[in-house]
């Protein structure tokens, strides 16, 4: 069974697609933790940051300037957090790499 991320890359199942490429794709998080919560994913399957290649640098530096463009788009000067979780113990639920973008509210640190 194909994941939920690669269903949605294909149209197959609906989001709100924010911005696309040739390489990757901007959605709104179903379930948004702050104001603004993008998930930027990357159209070629890569389970999570443990499992990619030296060969997927590029792409996975594409995601980060995607998501520096969103952000001007959206005017969030005032901050944003961008986070990969990176297996189970870092709270990943989806097996398909993607950046987050967080913005819209004040971020603590430590993360919890
Ligand atoms: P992670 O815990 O880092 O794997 O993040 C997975 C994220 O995907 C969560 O924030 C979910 O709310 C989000 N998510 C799961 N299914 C969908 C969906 N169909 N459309 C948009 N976001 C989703
Ligand atoms: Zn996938």
């Amino acid at each position: 069974m194909e994941c939920i991320f690669c269903k949605i890359i294909k149209r197959e199942i609906p989001s709100e697609i924010v911005k696309e490429d040739d390489l990757a794709i901007a959605f709104k998080d179903i379930n948004p933790q702050a104001p603004v919560h993008i998930l930027i994913v990357p159209k070629k399957h890569i389970a999570s940051i443990s499992e990619m290649k030296e060969e997927d640098e590029n792409l996975i530096g594409h995601l980060f300037n995607m998501a520096r463009e969103i952000a001007q788009e959206l005017g969030l000067s005032s901050g944003y957090r961008l986070v990969i979780n990176n297996g189970k113990d870092a709270g990943q639920e989806v097996f398909h790499i993607h950046l987050h973008l967080l913005s819209g509210r004040k971020f603590s640190w430590p993360p919890g």
